[in-house]
């Protein structure tokens, strides 16, 4: 048979061909906490990277040096707190910043530049050697102070390609550990997140991490789309929370990861309900009821059909179940957590039918 000409070519999962591990980076604490009016407590930051780290998050962005004192105490209580993940502060190409993480105590440093042209003429008043110069400076006195580093293309989605790779193959040159490719305006969709971070990985050998905001909804979908392109690394917050509309959110990541990919990245999901709850009071951002992976509504049904069916066998209408990536009750048992989470409370909702009809 001869091949249909209008059928698109397929998007091929990397990660299915290359068995590679995805790793995690939690900005929380950064981006998260540059959701408009979030501010967390020091002690609110050191539980809530305790929290990821003990799920298993691979790496924390765990703040902004150059923000103020109390910021930088916070940052260096939790570099020091012995945690598994591995600790990063996110900086500007500036020699100062760069400084002010040291003196943290981070495993990592993130140099982020802007490099559209947007960016570069309208908010720094330069042009593209000056921001070339300036991440060389940044990363040769992170290097001189034994700090690994990411460099970070702020607004990497509105940058022509052709400078966008110039500053890739910089990055690489300059012996940054990733290249961070930020879809910080939400422009991109999931069709073009793959092309573009598929033809970035053709460029550079380093490992490429996407960063995607959510003003379109896609966040979460433009992520995955990276990731099968290639992007060993991707943001993520927990609920979500970052600028504007926020980030792609952890819990939708990794089950999506998990349910639809087939890709296990390790992560306990047990506890992300818990996890979601402790940074909604923090960030006094209640979780919506209709919120994917961790909303009250996630297994509840209204409708008879769908009410019939789930009494019948829950996989009719549910496409993961809530014990699903969480293996080991907690010592003492499902009731002993007492979370709204315990299946023996969710079921009180799921199974109760509420009207009849609908579809
Ligand atoms: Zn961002």
């Amino acid at each position: 048979m001869r091949p249909n000409p209008r059928r698109a070519g397929e998007f091929e999962s990397h990660f299915a061909r290359a068995k590679t591990a995805v790793r995690l980076v939690d900005t929380t604490l950064r981006d998260g906490e540059q959701t408009a009016g979030v501010v967390f407590a020091n002690q609110e930051k050191v539980r809530i990277a305790r929290l990821l780290s003990d799920i298993g998050v691979h790496e924390l962005e765990i703040g902004s040096p150059w923000l103020c004192p109390e910021e930088r105490e916070a940052m260096a209580e939790i570099a020091r707190s012995g945690l598994t993940a591995r600790t990063l502060a996110f900086c500007h190409a500036d020699l100062e910043d760069i400084e002010l993480a040291a003196e943290c105590g981070v495993d990592g440093v993130v140099i982020s530049a802007s490099t559209s042209d947007a960016h570069i003429r309208k908010k720094y008043g330069k042009d593209r050697t000056w921001v070339l110069g300036r991440v060389e400076e940044a990363a040769t006195a992170a290097a001189d102070r034994g700090l690994p580093f990411v460099i970070s293309a702020e607004d990497a989605s509105r940058t022509t390609m052709d400078f966008l790779l110039t500053f890739a193959v910089a990055a690489e040159k300059l012996g940054a550990e990733r290249f961070r490719f930020c879809d910080s305006l939400s422009v991109l969709d999931p069709f073009r997140a793959f092309q573009v971070i598929q033809t970035i990985l053709e460029t550079v050998s380093i490992d490429v991490e996407v960063h995607c905001h959510n003003d379109f909804g896609m966040a979460t979908a433009n992520s995955l789309a990276g990731i099968r392109a290639g992007a060993r690394y991707v943001t993520v917050s927990v609920n979500g929370l970052g600028e504007r509309t926020g980030n792609a959110a952890l819990e939708e990541i990794v089950m999506a990861l998990k349910i639809l990919d087939d890709l296990d990245l390790g992560v306990s999901t047990y506890h992300f309900r818990e996890i979601s709850e402790y940074v909604a009071r923090a960030s006094s951002r209640a979780i919506p009821i209709w919120k994917a992976i961790v909303g009250t509504n996630v297994f509840a049904h209204e409708s008879g059909i769908h009410a019939d069916g789930i009494i019948k066998n829950p996989l009719t209408y549910e496409v993961f179940s809530p014990r699903r990536g969480r293996p080991d009750p907690p010592a003492g048992g499902w009731q002993a957590l007492g979370q709204p989470h315990d299946p023996a409370q969710v079921q009180g909702v799921r199974y109760r039918p509420l009207r009849p009809g609908g579809q």
